[in-house]
């Protein structure tokens, strides 16, 4: 069998691979190449507390959603299938360049290549009835185009982001509203205890959980959130 032919992927693969998820970064043309996506619930104190859940800080828990739900740049994200309830949950997400298992905590934002807006898109409906049965969190997360997000801006642009408001409008009309302080784990402790469950790497992105106000869109809503120090994503429901 021939080594020299290896630029040829017809010949490595029985189907065409599938393309390489990526996010776009703001003044640089090459796209950030997406690993993995973990998801971190419960993150404000306002949100679980909304959630009917105690805010007093337990340990993190993470959900993660496919790296091709990310939908990145775009302008319209098309309501999903099988739910009437789909929330809109605006996070400030966080690009890692590096990775590891059992990162130490001094050593954590080391990792960050940099942060952005994103939107962790929910059909409730399905995501409360897995609640109820103990089963896992996908059909509710994970689906198609759930993950809607803007541009990275490098940390030697921005610097560790970890303060200043995050909120998202729908129509003009604010919704939800938080300070990145108010954050229960913060950035670093979130990649230090991540990477003592999962090997963490080059490509992981880590949504970091959403403020209070969570609420239903529907067809035609457009909404706007906002991360200080990051910037705006403006996404229509379609
Ligand atoms: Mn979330």
């Amino acid at each position: 069998m021939s080594t020299d032919n290896q630029a040829n992927t017809a010949s490595l693969y029985v189907i065409d691979p599938p393309p390489v998820a990526s996010l776009s970064i703001a003044n640089k043309t090459e796209r950030f190449p997406v690993h993995r996506v973990y998801c971190v619930g419960r993150n404000y104190a306002a949100h679980a507390v909304e959630m009917g859940h105690d805010p007093d800080k337990e340990p993190p828990f993470f959900f993660q959603k496919n790296p091709d739900n990310l939908i990145a740049d775009a302008a319209q994200f098309p309501y999903p299938k099988m739910s009437n309830d789909v929330h809109h949950e605006i996070e400030l997400l966080v690009a890692l360049k590096s990775g590891g298992d059992d990162i130490p905590l001094e050593n954590a934002l080391d990792c960050v290549y940099g942060y952005g807006v994103s939107l962790d898109m929910t059909r409730r409906d399905l995501q409360g009835e897995m609640k109820k049965m103990g089963r896992p969190w996908e059909i509710g997360k994970a689906f198609e185009m759930s993950a809607p997000a803007g541009p990275i801006v490098e940390v030697s642009e921005c610097g560790h982001v970890d303060t200043g408001d995050i909120w998202l409008k729908v129509n003009d009309e604010v919704r939800q509203t938080g300070d990145l302080n108010q954050m229960i784990w913060k950035t670093s402790e979130m990649i230090s205890i991540l990477s003592t469950l999962f090997t963490l790497q080059p490509g992981d992105v880590i949504l970091t959980g959403t403020p209070s106000g969570v609420a239903a869109i529907e067809r035609g809503d457009k909404m706007h959130g906002h991360v200080a120090g990051v910037g705006d994503l403006h996404v229509t429901v379609s």
